[in-house]
C-alpha cells in the first residue's frame, strides 16, 4: 500500500484496523511505536491482516506475536479476561507478563506450534484465570495455529477459542443429578427391601420372581433362594388357591387386582398357615402398552382379621347368651337420648316387638311409686359413670300384665367410634318375686299361727314360776326360768319372722309413741342378763334420751344386738353398751370382744339371710335375718345402722336415731 505524506499516524491505523468494536478502537489508540513492533506502518503485511481479521471476527481469538509474543485480542475474546483483571492491560503486553499462571502450561504448546509442528486442539481444558478479582476456574475449547511471517517464517500463535466453562458446568451438573438418581434409587430399593408392605415383582407370563422384599420373603416362609423362579414352582402350594388364575388374567388384561382382606394358606415352618392380606396385582408395562410383569405390594392383616374376629365370635356368643337367658336390653345415647331397645325389651314391656318406643313411653309402664326411683337412678348412674340395679314392677302396655323386672344398667363413656351412651339389661324376675311372695306368705302365716300357743305357753310359764318361788324346790324353779329364756328365744324368732314377711310385703306397722331410750335399754339389758354365758354386760352412764318410735321395735334391735353380742364372743369378757347425744341424734352402741367380722363381710352383713361362714360361726345357729331386720326397722325410722371390727378383737355396732321433737 502507497502512503502519502499528509496521512497521520491515527488514520494510517484507522484503515488498517477498522470497525466500531472496543477492541478495533483500543489497537487503533494504542501507543505502539513504544513497542518492539514498532507503529503499525512498519508491521509485516502479515501482521496487519491477521489483525485486521481478528479484530472483524466474532469469534474468540487471540495474538501472540513475535519473539516477545506482543499480544492482540478482539472482542469475542474480551469477556473471557473478566472484568477486573488482564483486560485492557493484556493489549501489546509480552505473554509472559500477561499469563504468569498459565505460562508453564502454554509456553510449550506456543513453541510446539511456531517450530512447525502441528496446531493444537484441546477440548474443555481447565484453565483457571485471574478475573473477576479471583483466580477461576475457565474451561476452553482451543486451537493453536502458527501465522507466517512470509514464506517460511514463523510470525505468531493465533489462538482460536471458545470458553466452554457453562457447558462443562452443566455438564457436571447433569453427571451430579445423574449420580444423584442412582443413589436414590438404590436408597428407594433399600427402603423397600425393609419396607413393612410385603413387595414382589414378577416377569413375563412365566411370572418369574424378579424381586422380593424381606416382608414378602417372610410371608412366602422362603429365603431369597426364590429369586429367578417361577412363582408357581417357588410356592407350590398356590396351585390349589385362586391367585395364579387371577395374576394370569391380570397380565393378559393389564388391568390391576385389588384384593381385599383375601386369606391366603402360605406355608411357614412346614406348616400351612392362614394368611390374610389387603393387596394389589398392578401390571407393568413397556413403552408399547404390553404387560412386560407385575408389582405385588400386599398389606399383612392377618393378626388385625384374627383379633376382629375373636372380638366378633365372643360378642356373637354374648349375643346368644342374652338371647338365651331371655333377657331386654336397651341403648340409649347420652347426648341426643335416642333410644334403642330389644325387642324382648319391648315384650317386657307390653309392646309388640315390632313397635318403635321411646325412653319415656317405657319409663311410664313402670307404677307411679317407682317410677321415679327408676329415673332418678338412670339419671345418676348417667351423671357418676357407675352401674345401677334396681328392682321394679312394670304393667305391660298392651298386655296391662304385671311383670317384675330386675334392671341393670351402665355408662359407656366416649370412645373413639362410639358417643357416650347408656346400655342397659332387663331380666324378668316374675317368677322369683312370686316365689318369694309365697314364701313371704308362708312365712307369716306360719308365725302368725305359732305366735298364739307361744304366748300362753310363756304365760303358763310365768305363773308357774311365781308359784314354784314360794315352794323351795330350786330345781323346779331354776328349770322353770330356763324354758323361760327358751320361749322367749323362740319368740324373738318367730317375731322376726313375723317382721320379714311383713317388711317383704310392705306391710310393716309402726306404733309410734314418745319414750326413754335409756330406760328400754336398761330393760332389755335386764332381760338379757339370764341368757350371759361367761361375759360380763354393762351400760355406761347416760343421759335421759327421749325418743318418738316404735318401743317394741327399737327393743327388738337392741335385744337382737346385745344377743349377737354374746352369741359372737364365746371367748370375750366384756359386752358394752353406751348411748350418746349430740346434735338432735342419739348413737347407741353395742361393744363386744368376740371373734370380729372380717372386712369383706361388713358390707354384706346387713343384707337379708347373710351369714358369715367361718370354722368359728358354723356351730352357732342363727338364719342370718336378725341385723337385716334392724337395719330395716332403723330405714323406716329414719335412723341408721353400722359396724366397727377386728378380726379376733371385737366389734361395736352402732345405731343412730333422731330425738324426739
Ligand atoms: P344370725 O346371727 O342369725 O346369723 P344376724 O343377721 O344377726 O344373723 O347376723 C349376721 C351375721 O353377722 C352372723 O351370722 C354373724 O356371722 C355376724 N355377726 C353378727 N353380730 C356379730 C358380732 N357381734 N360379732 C361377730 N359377728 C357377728
Amino acid at each position: 500500500m502507497q502512503l502519502s505524506p499528509e496521512t497521520t499516524p491515527q488514520t494510517l491505523q484507522q484503515s488498517y484496523f477498522d470497525g466500531d468494536g472496543e477492541m478495533a478502537a483500543l489497537t487503533r489508540s494504542y501507543d505502539w511505536s513504544n513497542t518492539v513492533l514498532g507503529p503499525p506502518e512498519h508491521w509485516s503485511q502479515s501482521l496487519l491482516t491477521t489483525v485486521s481479521i481478528m479484530l472483524k471476527s466474532r469469534f474468540p481469538m487471540f495474538l501472540w506475536w513475535g519473539t516477545e509474543l506482543i499480544q492482540f485480542y478482539n472482542d469475542a475474546y474480551r469477556p473471557s479476561l473478566g472484568n477486573e483483571g488482564k483486560h485492557p492491560k493484556a493489549l501489546g503486553q509480552y505473554g509472559e507478563e500477561c499469563w504468569p499462571e498459565i505460562w508453564p502450561v502454554i509456553k510449550p504448546l506456543i513453541d510446539q506450534v511456531l517450530s512447525g509442528g502441528a496446531s493444537t486442539w484441546s477440548e474443555d481444558q481447565l484453565i483457571p484465570i485471574y478475573r473477576n478479582n479471583r483466580l477461576e476456574d475457565v474451561y476452553w475449547t482451543f486451537s493453536y495455529s502458527k501465522v507466517n511471517d512470509g514464506p517460511g517464517k514463523p510470525g505468531g500463535v493465533l489462538v482460536i477459542c471458545s470458553e466452554t466453562t457453562e457447558k462443562v458446568n452443566t455438564l457436571h451438573k447433569m453427571e451430579k443429578t445423574v449420580t444423584e438418581l442412582a443413589e436414590s434409587e438404590s436408597r428407594l430399593r433399600y427402603m423397600l427391601a425393609d419396607a413393612p408392605v410385603a413387595i414382589a415383582l414378577f416377569s413375563g407370563k412365566e411370572l418369574l420372581i424378579e424381586a422380593a422384599n424381606k416382608k414378602i420373603l417372610e410371608v412366602w416362609g422362603k429365603t431369597e433362594e426364590v429369586i429367578g423362579k417361577p412363582l408357581h414352582l417357588a410356592i407350590p402350594e398356590l396351585k390349589e388357591q385362586p391367585f395364579l388364575q387371577i395374576l394370569n388374567e391380570v397380565f393378559t388384561t393389564g388391568k390391576p387386582f385389588y384384593g381385599n382382606e383375601v386369606k391366603a394358606f402360605l406355608e411357614q415352618n412346614h406348616k400351612l398357615e392362614e394368611v390374610y392380606s389387603n393387596f394389589v396385582y398392578q401390571p407393568l408395562k413397556n413403552a408399547d402398552g404390553e404387560t412386560t410383569g407385575i408389582v405385588l405390594v400386599a398389606n399383612i392383616i392377618t393378626e388385625q382379621v384374627v383379633t376382629r374376629k375373636k372380638v366378633e365370635q365372643a360378642e356373637e356368643m354374648l349375643r346368644l347368651s342374652i338371647e338365651a337367658a331371655n333377657v331386654g336390653t336397651w341403648y340409649m345415647d347420652v347426648n341426643t337420648r335416642d333410644f334403642i331397645a330389644s325387642s324382648r325389651m319391648k315384650e317386657l314391656y307390653g309392646y309388640y316387638p315390632h313397635e318403635e318406643v321411646s325412653y319415656d313411653a317405657v319409663i311410664n309402664q313402670i307404677p307411679e311409686e317407682y317410677r321415679n326411683k327408676v329415673r332418678l337412678a338412670v339419671e345418676q348412674a348417667i351423671a357418676s359413670g357407675e352401674s345401677y340395679s334396681i328392682e321394679h314392677p312394670v304393667t305391660g302396655y298392651h298386655d296391662q300384665t304385671q311383670r317384675w323386672v330386675r334392671a341393670l344398667g351402665k355408662l359407656y363413656p366416649k370412645t373413639a367410634g362410639h358417643t357416650a351412651h347408656f346400655s342397659g339389661l332387663t331380666l324378668d324376675i316374675t317368677e322369683q318375686k312370686r316365689d318369694e311372695m309365697r314364701k313371704n306368705d308362708f312365712i307369716g302365716m306360719v308365725s302368725h299361727e305359732l305366735k298364739t300357743p307361744l304366748t300362753s305357753l310363756n304365760g303358763y310359764l310365768q305363773l308357774l314360776i311365781a308359784r314354784t318361788k314360794k315352794t323351795e324346790d330350786t330345781f323346779i324353779s331354776t328349770s322353770l326360768e330356763k324354758a323361760h329364756v327358751q320361749v322367749k328365744k323362740m319368740s324373738t324368732m318367730i317375731n322376726g319372722f313375723l317382721n320379714i314377711s311383713r317388711l317383704e310385703s310392705g306391710k310393716i306397722h309402726l306404733d309410734m309413741e314418745v319414750f326413754d331410750l335409756d330406760q328400754l335399754i336398761m330393760e332389755i339389758i335386764e332381760e338379757t342378763k339370764p341368757t350371759l354365758q361367761h361375759q360380763t354386760l354393762t351400760l355406761s352412764p347416760c343421759i335421759p334420751v327421749s325418743i318418738y318410735a316404735d318401743r317394741e321395735k327399737i327393743g327388738s334391735v337392741i335385744s337382737n344386738l346385745l344377743s349377737n353380742a354374746i352369741k359372737y364372743s364365746p371367748k370375750g369378757k366384756k359386752i358394752e353398751v353406751s348411748a350418746q347425744v349430740s346434735e338432735g341424734i342419739v348413737e347407741v352402741s353395742v361393744k363386744d370382744e368376740g371373734m370380729g367380722i372380717k372386712p369383706q363381710a361388713i358390707e354384706k352383713l346387713f343384707e337379708r339371710f347373710y351369714r358369715v361362714e367361718t370354722k368359728h360361726t358354723q356351730n352357732i345357729s342363727g338364719f342370718g335375718i336378725g341385723l337385716y331386720l334392724c337395719a330395716e326397722i332403723l330405714l323406716h325410722h329414719g335412723g341408721k345402722i353400722w359396724v366397727e371390727s377386728e378380726i379376733g378383737v371385737g366389734s361395736t355396732f352402732y345405731f343412730s336415731l333422731p330425738l324426739a321433737p
